[in-house]
């Protein structure tokens, strides 16, 4: 575009013109593996659509657009996003340093997969800079930062923790810091301009946010990190399908309008759960309470739509709970239209071992609220009658409790 224009107008416009053969106002999804060359030996914009495809060029040049960076590139997950840039920056006996309450799946990508090809981890509590300062090694090559967090909704000084990163690196060039902006979203949180490298999306949740495709992408300003991400993502070839790609410009063009609502009906629902009596503890950065409420305050412009929440009675307590529950499915995900409750210690977090689960603070009775758009008086009623009839599950006397199962 040839002005310099607002979040909204960019979240429409960017990478999408009118088709330029029909004049039709949306970009066409071009269903194609591959495109007629004129001539041998030439350099057509396109050749195959694992190396290229239209829908995903608007899409990626709108990611792009909408984060503030030069370069962004689509994979077919979140994952498969996180997969690309570790395949792109990492050797054996590189170091990487990232939040310990990690998105599940990346936790069990660390772990699991690049463990075993010789590339080391040490997750911490990044929310404290100076842990951040004292895991930087001379190998360190990646810092992995993930705020809000999830499902405690910690909050990450990007600024703080990207100067701690490099308060020790005499002489040794300084990590390359990802954020994984999933949760906050274009809209509310700005990790270039605080200076990130790189930022992450799972486009599966807000991006998307209509609970219907799955996606992932990178963005960045940097072309060295852009030229490795670009190889890797041909030379592995974990790209999005052209009709994937078409969900996702059409969600973004609505993210913000979504975004604005899902956080305002989100503080609603918080600051309602934080006074009921079946509720322990609520996590949400929007509350005065919350001890992340000041840095979430400065770093983004409103507090996102998840909610952790700690219900009394623990696990049996949950089980006993989403029967009752009409408006809130059981599922795994966030960030669409319709609201969701999971359980971490048993789903997106099941992938964490106990030890770890209990250390990091994911008990078993927390459950996870990805608030939706549905009427906040509809969602906090659906929530209430369904306290108020489990309440008798928790109601345990006293010399019962004490017995051991
Ligand atoms: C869902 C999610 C991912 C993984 O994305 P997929 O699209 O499910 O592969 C990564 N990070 C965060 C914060 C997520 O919520």
């Amino acid at each position: 575009m040839s002005r310099s224009y607002r979040f909204d107008t960019v979240a429409i416009h960017a990478g999408q013109p009118s088709d330029p053969l029909t004049g039709a106002v949306c970009t066409p999804v071009y269903q194609t593996t591959t495109y007629a060359q004129d001539e041998l030996g030439g350099k057509p914009e396109y050749c195959y659509s694992r190396t290229g495809n239209p829908t995903r060029a608007a899409l990626e040049e709108s990611l792009a657009a909408v984060e503030g960076g030069r370069f962004g590139f689509a994979f077919a997950s979140g994952l498969a996003a996180a997969n690309a840039v570790l395949q792109g920056l990492l050797s054996a006996g590189d170091h990487v340093v990232a939040s310990q309450d990690l998105y599940g799946g990346c936790y069990r990508l660390f772990t699991k997969i690049f463990q075993r090809f010789g590339v080391q981890f040490s997750l911490i509590d990044s929310t404290d800079p100076a842990q951040v300062a004292s895991a930087v090694r001379p190998s360190t090559r990646l810092l992995w930062l993930e705020t809000p967090s999830n499902p405690l909704l910690r909050v990450t000084d990007i600024r703080a923790a990207i100067a701690a990163s490099r308060s020790r690196r005499i002489g040794v060039p300084a990590p390359v810091v990802l954020v994984d902006n999933t949760f906050a979203t274009p809209v509310h949180q700005r990790p270039l301009e605080l200076g990130a490298d790189l930022v992450l999306h799972s486009t599966t949740k807000y991006i998307g946010g209509h609970c219907d495709v799955i996606g992932g992408a990178v963005v960045t300003r940097d072309e060295d990190l852009a030229a490795r991400l670009k190889f890797v993502q041909n030379a592995t070839g974990a790209v999005p399908g052209p009709q994937d790609c078409f969900l996702l410009l059409r969600g973004l063009k609505t993210l913000s309008l979504r975004v604005e609502r899902h956080a305002a009906i989100a503080l609603e629902l918080a600051r309602r759960l934080e006074n009921h009596p079946e509720v322990g503890r609520v996590y949400y950065p929007g509350l005065p309470g919350h001890p992340h409420h000041e840095i979430a305050r400065r770093q983004q412009s409103a507090f996102g739509a998840i909610i952790g929440v700690e219900l009394r009675g623990g696990v049996q307590r949950v089980r006993a709970l989403v029967p009752h529950l009409q408006l809130w499915p059981l599922a795994e995900s966030l960030g669409g239209v319709k609201s969701l409750l999971c359980h971490p210690a048993t789903m997106t977090h099941a992938a964490v071992e106990p030890e770890e689960r209990r250390r990091i603070g994911i008990g078993d009775g927390l459950i996870r609220l990805s608030v939706g758009l549905e009427d906040v008086e509809d969602l906090y009623e659906d929530l209430d009658l369904a306290l108020a009839a489990t309440a008798a599950s928790v109601a345990v006397p006293a010399s019962r409790e004490a017995v051991p199962a």
